[in-house]
């Protein structure tokens, strides 16, 4: 059995993080090296690699997850706008293989990315 990644023991709650919000299909909680005033990654509790992986039946799940960021937004009052960003893959710059979206605001965001 493959060694579970760190969020899945965040999920578990192996390791503490500080969780905003959790239902039976999610979670969310802040990113350990903020890079905005609001970072937070909400994940999957279904253990999916990421986006490069997600199959048809992850259909609803997915729709789920989005509707959790656009609820965070309007909690953390995200008025102005908020990025959500989902790496994946090496070239994506994925380095937790655990399906997440960032959400980050409260502050301007460049774009493009490097
Ligand atoms: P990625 O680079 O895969 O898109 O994003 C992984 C994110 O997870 C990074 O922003 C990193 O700061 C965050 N991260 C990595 N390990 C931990 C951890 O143990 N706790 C929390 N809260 N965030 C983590």
């Amino acid at each position: 059995m493959a060694e579970k990644t760190i969020f899945k023991k965040i999920i578990d709650k192996e390791i503490p993080a500080d969780i905003i919000y959790e239902d039976e299909l999610c979670l969310a909680f802040k990113d350990l090296n903020p890079q905005a005033p609001v970072h937070i990654l909400v994940i999957p509790k279904k253990e999916i690699r990421s986006l490069g992986t997600i199959e048809a039946e992850d259909q609803t799940l997915l729709g789920h997850l989005l509707l959790v960021i656009r609820k965070l937004a309007e909690d953390l009052k995200l008025s102005e706008g908020f990025r959500t960003v989902a790496n994946t893959g090496k070239d994506g710059g994925q380095t937790v293989d655990h399906l997440h979206f960032h959400l980050l605001g409260q502050r301007p965001l460049d774009w493009p990315p490097g």
